[in-house]
């Protein structure tokens, strides 16, 4: 199968082969070792400053999430989430389960967030923003450095679910003054599910130290305490750790974050560029995209139908889309290890499937 979801991706066979192999006891300095490396090279490509820390979470991105509103806040904080689909309305449950004052802006379908929207907040106590800068469900990627802006001006603590943005769209921590950054393994990171990862600034680390979160195994106070010296506090997926440990060795020996964005923004483009030449009927709905995915919605066929004949008749998975827009929008990734020989491939059968009159 030809893999253009948004996660899980394809990997590279280097980090294939490491899934392979038999997985190490880890309370050792060997894995200790690796853990410092992985956390040094996240810090670097998320561009944070030295004295910030990344926690590795074994959970999806969600987990992150959780733990990211359950350690940095409480009851006394005002948050302001910027909610334009499924990802941004997850933050908005999460702060209902765990009683933190909220307000949502809700950008409409395929519409970033505007600098009038953001300024009727201005000055009403809130104490930070939570945004997935990359909100994955609709493709569309918000204006960091508009959020940011904010940000600064009021001082708010920058909370950013960059799960499918980093090392797919530029963001740079320290320049951006974001205080936490959520990512997970299975984007662009290219590697397995079962791994997120938390950055935190050091005014984030010192927020998380002064709380008392109710949970355990999110608690992320003992995640920093134990990674100083480069461990977990319980059974991480060792496997996975590796393999990331991996492909973050190969990313910083191909150049760095710059390079790995700048490649998936070329396959991105190729990928556009042939459906504008091949006339294909199908409409990107989006007008802020990210280079991870392109979301499109088919002028006479049903978006559902379309990945189902995909996946069943060419062996090419495209991400479907759910609730009200299942029939109207499906999406295509283009993180992981993908080439333009690949979106060839992906636009060959589409041609195809509109000579048959499917799409
Ligand atoms: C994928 C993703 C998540 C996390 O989803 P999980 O299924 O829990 O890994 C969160 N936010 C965004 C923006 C995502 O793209």
């Amino acid at each position: 199968m030809l893999n253009f979801t948004v996660g899980p991706v394809m990997s590279d066979e280097a980090v294939l082969s490491v899934g392979a192999e038999q997985v190490p006891y880890f309370r050792t300095q060997e894995f200790s070792e690796i853990m410092l490396e992985n956390e040094y090279l996240i810090k670097k490509f998320a561009g944070a400053a030295e004295d910030a820390r990344a926690v590795f979470i074994t959970g999806s991105g969600t987990a992150a999430m959780e733990a990211a509103i359950v350690n940095a806040f409480t009851s006394r904080d005002k948050l302001l989430i910027i909610n334009g689909g499924s990802f941004g309305q997850r933050f908005v449950e999460l702060c209902q389960i765990h009683k933190i004052p909220f307000s949502e802006i809700r950008p409409a379908f395929g519409k970033g967030v505007t600098a009038d929207q953001l300024q009727q907040f201005s000055g009403r106590g809130y104490t930070a923003l939570v945004v997935n800068i990359h909100e994955t469900s609709t493709g569309v990627c918000y204006d960091l450095d508009l959020l940011s802006r904010f940000c600064k001006e009021e001082n708010l603590f920058f909370t950013v679910d960059a799960i499918s943005a980093f090392l797919a769209d530029p963001i740079d921590m320290q320049k951006q003054q974001i205080d936490m950054m959520i990512t997970g393994s299975q984007k662009a990171l290219a590697c397995p599910p079962g791994i997120s990862v938390i950055v935190l600034s050091k005014r984030a680390v010192d927020r998380v130290y002064g709380n008392d979160p109710h949970c355990m195994y999110l608690d992320l106070r003992s995640a920093l305490r134990n990674g100083d010296r480069g461990q977990t506090p319980f059974t991480p997926a060792v496997g996975i750790l590796l393999q990331i440990n991996k492909r973050l060795k190969m990313i910083h020996d191909a150049g760095g974050a710059e390079a790995e964005i700048r490649k998936t923004a070329s396959i991105a483009e190729d990928f556009r560029s042939a459906l504008k030449e091949n006339r294909l009927p199908l409409e990107i709905v989006s007008q802020s995209l990210s280079n991870a995915v392109t979301p499109l919605h088919p002028l006479h066929a049903s978006a559902y139908d379309i990945f189902l004949t995909l996946k069943d008749e060419y062996q090419i998975w495209v991400c479907p889309n759910g609730g009200d827009m299942k029939e109207k929008v499906f999406r295509v990734g283009h993180i992981g290890c993908l080439t333009v020989e690949d979106n060839k491939t992906l636009i060959d059968a589409l041609i195809d499937m509109k000579n048959r009159n499917l799409l």
